[in-house]
């Protein structure tokens, strides 16, 4: 819960200046794009990116998309290259989100990326998301600014409806867009259509000259069968474990003895910001990995969800 409750700001230039501070403080702001009003946090902070998933009421984490003021930003933390060189030119600002490998020292949240080694990153063409992001100056995390499970919003009344009292402001600009999502192109590997959406197929397979992979059957993302594209330990994971069984290293949750601890005081917000590279770290170490029970509630259910798919028997 916010103390003050949500702000209401003006899309002017105080209200953005306002806007710029919350989110460098590491709190929430919806803002809107031209294809939805976003939920806003600190990419590069990773309680500020948990409290998105808090707000929102996620069951589950997935990458999220890092938007950007230029495509000069941009090169701040992902790998360039001249197919991304092609498409920002053609499609930025634009519904158009590319899909690249991070760059050494780019300083953003493993919750963002879900632990993958690529970003997803975006320059929005609505004028108030661009001068909220110039004013920033650094990588805003902003899925749809909905409760999970709800409809997209296209209005800040929408916002207001579903996240009241959850986000420290709302900037305020009248209906934007048509809920229509960004266009998904992955570019880290062949170039590939991992979601369509404002920009269409045809046109960016045109500036690339060349075909784009994808699946016919819709959003190659959350179909069934996609997780492969999501980070996994390669170690086992054993969930809900009391203490170590044979050479395991232990995750732990609140006041435990333990290898790596997601949060000692037992804060969800800070779990979820360390659930990623706590993984990463204790998968480095090459031994299986053990795990001490996690609340359900809130963002524990997130955890809970990334954790047992990382239990879940692998198919290769
Ligand atoms: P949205 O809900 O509009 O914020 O869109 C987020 C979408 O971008 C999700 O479907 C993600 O799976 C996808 N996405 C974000 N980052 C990546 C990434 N690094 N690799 C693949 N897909 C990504
Ligand atoms: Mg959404």
């Amino acid at each position: 819960m916010i103390p003050n409750g949500t702000e209401y700001l003006s899309a002017d230039p105080s209200g953005i200046a306002q806007a710029a501070d919350l989110l460098r403080q590491g709190l929430l702001v919806a803002f809107p794009t031209e294809t939805v009003y976003g939920l806003g946090g600190d990419a590069r902070n990773g309680e500020a990116v948990a409290s998105i998933y808090a707000a929102k009421g996620r069951p589950s984490f997935n990458p999220l998309i890092a938007h950007v003021a230029s495509a000069e930003a941009a090169r701040r933390f992902v790998q360039w290259s001249g197919q991304a060189e092609k498409l920002a030119d053609a499609f930025w600002p634009g519904p158009l989100s590319l899909v690249l490998p991070l760059r050494d020292g780019h300083g953003v949240s493993s919750l963002v990326t879900a632990g993958l080694d690529t970003l997803a990153v975006r320059v929005p063409a609505h004028p108030m998301a661009r001068a909220l992001l110039e004013a920033v100056d650094g990588p805003v995390a902003a899925p749809s600014a909905n409760p999970s499970g709800r409809i997209s919003p296209t209005t800040a009344e929408h916002v207001r409806e579903g996240l009241d009292g959850r986000i420290a402001a709302i900037l305020d600009d009248g209906p934007c867009g048509v809920g229509l999502e960004s266009t998904i192109v992955g570019l880290a590997g062949e170039p590939a259509l991992l979601r369509p959406g404002g920009v269409v197929l045809e046109d960016i397979e045109a500036v690339l000259g060349t075909e784009l992979h994808h699946h016919k059957s819709g959003d190659l993302l959350t179909a069934p069968g996609q997780l492969q594209s999501h980070y996994a330990p390669d170690a086992s994971v054993r969930l809900n474990a009391q203490s170590r069984q044979g050479d395991e290293v232990l995750l732990g949750f609140g006041p435990v003895e333990c290898d790596e601890n997601l949060s000692a005081e037992g804060n969800l917000i800070e779990a979820a910001a360390n659930l990623f590279a706590a993984l990463h770290k204790l998968d480095g170490s090459g031994r299986p990995i053990a795990v001490t029970p996690i609340p359900e509630n809130g963002l524990g259910a997130a955890i809970n969800d990334r954790l047992r798919r990382a239990a879940a028997p692998r198919d290769s």
